[in-house]
């Protein structure tokens, strides 16, 4: 036998017995963000490095050592994307899409980064995002809080907590992060070595920092929001306003700086208690500047992004992995007359029951095993196709759940029975 081929550590498959779960997760969160007027738009999931690197910043984890890239064969850099939102922007402006007024869009899909796998941490793993594009007012920022707490609640999540900072402008930010460096700069025996190496290029970013040890460092550190300019301090109470009469309960999180550059003013992440160190599970917030800076007409926006496997994780914890069951039924077929009838009566049956699941005996095996498998697939129902219902042009049901006994009736009757099972 040949050596069994594997996937990429930290690149997952997803299974056929988890995947129902998935698509249920999916098509509610989906359902909901459509319901909140945003539409689905997708991007390539590789585009030049560049438009990673002049969106998320280059002294960031993920454009140092999480990015997957190659050099194409012409000379240009290539990459597979680590996030939505730079690929977002770029098609926003490439369409001029922000021209003709506010855009609201989502996007879902694979996102690569090279980091150590964990537990909810991988290296491929799946984002669904929301953006606004065209609004500086807060309202924006206030409805992706709503949509969360909706969709959250929809799945009936607990222990969650949304943490939310401001960073301010850019200019309050340049003026803090002086002070914030002389701060650090006066402790430097206490940074770790990735803070000390932030220092002179990110030092924001140290406050971001997972390190225990250094966490009453960060909390000791002179605050933004001591710093912040008048518009931003406004801009954030009047977000605070907007939770508060919408009864979203919220922490101020002073030390929430997010990983990615292109952030300012409103910023914020739904954590868990759950999940152990991997707990954020959605984030986000607004990056005013990055469209103008990515070669576009100046356009505020705001935006965020779930982590779908975090998000499963934590459903899991909670026992909360539950499928709305659909109806399904097996249908049995003892003989080869009965095997092409009983195509036919699955045709009509998908026709009039079209949310069923069919399952086709394609086994051929005889009556017990095809019982077996009717079983193994947890069907609700077996529709049974013998001689002798054959003979007579009528089928017979088997409630397999343990629904009352065997009946045989003709294949309207049989329609109906289903129609009206629960
Ligand atoms: P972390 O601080 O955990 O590394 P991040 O700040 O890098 O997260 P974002 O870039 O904000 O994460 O991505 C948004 C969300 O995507 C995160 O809150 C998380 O739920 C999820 N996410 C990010 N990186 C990974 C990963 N490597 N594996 C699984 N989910 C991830
Ligand atoms: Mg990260």
């Amino acid at each position: 036998m040949s050596k069994k081929i594997q996937a990429i550590r930290g690149m997952n498959d997803l299974l056929p017995k988890d995947s129902a779960f998935w698509l249920s997760l999916e098509k509610t969160i989906f359902d909901l963000f459509i319901s909140y007027s945003y539409q689905n738009i997708r991007t390539p999931i590789v585009e030049k490095t560049d438009t990673f690197s002049r969106a998320i910043g280059g002294a960031t984890d993920i454009v140092e050592k999480e990015m997957y890239s190659w050099r194409e064969s012409g000379g240009e850099s290539l990459s597979l994307r680590p996030e939505g939102t730079a690929g977002c922007v770029r098609m926003m402006i490439e369409h001029n899409l922000p021209r003709e007024g506010i855009q609201k869009v989502f996007y879902q899909g694979a996102m690569f980064r090279h980091e150590r796998p964990q537990k909810g941490r991988y290296r491929q793993f799946h984002q669904v995002g929301l953006e606004v594009f065209g609004a500086t007012n807060v309202k924006a920022d206030a409805e992706l809080i709503m949509v969360m707490r909706a969709l959250w609640q929809a799945l009936g999540l607990k222990n969650i907590v949304l943490e939310i900072n401001t960073l301010g402008s850019s200019e309050a930010r340049a003026a803090y992060k002086k002070v914030l460096v002389a701060y650090f700069n006066q402790r430097k025996d206490r940074l770790d070595e990735g803070s000390l190496r932030r220092l002179n290029t990110n030092p924001l970013r140290i406050l971001d920092s997972k390190n225990k040890a250094m966490q009453s460092l960060i909390s000791n550190a002179p605050k933004l929001m001591d710093y912040l300019d008048k518009e931003s301090a406004q801009h954030f109470e009047q977000f605070k306003t907007y939770l508060d009469a919408l009864d979203i309960a919220y922490v101020v999180n002073t030390s929430l700086v997010r990983g990615l550059d292109y952030y300012n003013r409103t910023v914020f992440e739904w954590t868990t208690t759950d999940l152990g160190a991997q707990g954020t599970i959605c984030a986000g917030g607004r990056y005013d500047g990055l469209v103008e800076k990515m070669g576009g007409i100046p356009t505020p926006a705001v935006g965020l992004a779930i982590g779908l496997e975090r998000l499963v994780l934590l459903l899991e914890a909670q026992n909360l992995m539950t499928v709305e069951s659909t109806l399904s039924i097996y249908l049995v077929a003892l003989g080869e007359k009965a095997q092409i009838k009983s195509m036919q009566i699955a045709s009509t049956l998908h026709d009039t029951l079209p949310n069923a699941i069919l399952y086709n005996d394609i086994t051929l095996g005889n009556s017990k095993n095809q019982f077996k498998r009717a079983d193994k697939a947890k069907a609700h129902f077996a529709l049974i196709l013998g001689e002798e219902e054959l003979n007579n042009n009528q089928v017979s049901i088997k409630p397999l759940k343990g629904q009352g006994a065997q009946q045989t009736m003709d294949l309207e009757e049989a329609i109906k029975y289903f129609k009206e099972s629960k």
